[in-house]
């Protein structure tokens, strides 16, 4: 089944003690796009100015990610730049220039509007509801949120939040909306919400999965070459979503299975800039490292 996504597409400037790679393919709508693409369908929609090139749009389609809901808009691209600390764990935006991003009105192509799945990519809950309300009854909706909004439009976010299956957030983002220092108990807060599940993602420590029906957390995969953290979190929600409309089934333990995908494929991000982590990745490569994670975790 497929997987509608709605989020940035961007020119990215990123500095790690790995290197720096200016203006590089980046957006959280292309780095989950390409996470689910191989697990199902995906159906993009996004804006990008004039300067974005043919090559980028072929690199999605290439991937089954469907661009019929992708709008140019005069002028230029969403530019996103950061800087990483030494240790990656943490880093800083140097700058945003929204551009055609600021002005997204999302419009949803009618032969999209039945996609049983939904990922709300990182934009203001404003922008999140108006696109929830295209949609026809979706079957799951995934949702990620950041501290901006948290902090300008925390009542919009918890309105959202009642239409919303599954949260995605980070620990620092959780802490922030609940104001409860409790990784479980913040969780259990959102749960009273409205959303069935809390994924809480802790960097290089892992992640956890709060939901009604128990509690479970992975080690974040060991990566050894850790290239850029950026786009981490969308491709952990790509993988997890994408392997979810794969199965066609939304059960607590279709829910677990997801979080090792979405780790999984996470930690082929995170090797190179940009999408570069993700060259010469295919299914096989990931069962295999997910076969790998699971004989780490065991015993
Ligand atoms: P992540 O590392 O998973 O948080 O995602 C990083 C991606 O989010 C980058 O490729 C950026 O282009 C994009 N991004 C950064 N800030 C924003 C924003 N305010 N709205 C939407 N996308 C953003």
């Amino acid at each position: 089944m497929s997987v509608v996504v709605v989020g940035s597409l961007a020119f990215d400037t990123v500095t790690t003690p790995k290197g720096k790679a200016t203006d590089v393919l980046g957006g959280s709508a292309t780095y989950f796009s390409v996470a689910a693409s191989y697990f199902a369908p995906v159906r993009l929609v996004g804006v990008v100015g004039e300067d974005f090139p043919e090559a980028h749009r072929r690199v999605l389609a290439d991937r089954r990610v469907d661009l019929e809901g992708l709008e140019t808009k005069p002028g230029r691209t969403f530019r996103w730049e950061g800087a990483y600390s030494a240790d990656m764990n943490s880093r800083e935006t140097v700058s945003v220039e929204l551009n055609a991003f600021g002005q997204f009105e999302p419009t949803i192509p009618s032969g999209y509007r039945d996609t049983p799945y939904v990922f709300l990519a990182n934009a203001s809950p404003r922008t999140q509801a108006k696109v929830l309300g295209q949609m026809a009854r979706p079957r799951f909706v995934v949702a990620d949120t950041m501290d901006l909004w948290i902090e300008t439009q925390r009542e919009d976010l918890t309105a959202l939040l009642r239409k919303v299956d599954l949260l995605v957030v980070n620990d620092h983002e959780l802490r922030q909306f609940t104001r409860e220092g409790n990784l479980f108990r913040g969780a259990r807060e959102v749960l009273g919400l409205g959303p069935r599940a809390v994924a809480v993602k802790k960097g290089e420590h892992g992640s956890l999965l709060v939901s009604r029906d128990g509690v479970s957390m992975l080690p974040a995969y060991p990566v050894e070459s850790l290239v850029d953290p950026t786009g981490a979190g969308d491709a952990f929600a790509g993988g997890l979503l994408g392997y979810l409309a794969e199965r066609g089934q939304t059960q607590y333990s279709d829910l677990r299975r997801g979080l090792a995908y979405g780790t999984v494929v996470a930690s082929f991000a995170v090797q190179g800039f940009s999408l570069d982590g993700f060259k010469g990745v295919d299914r096989a490569l990931i069962e295999e490292r997910l076969d790998r994670f699971a004989a780490m975790i065991a015993f």
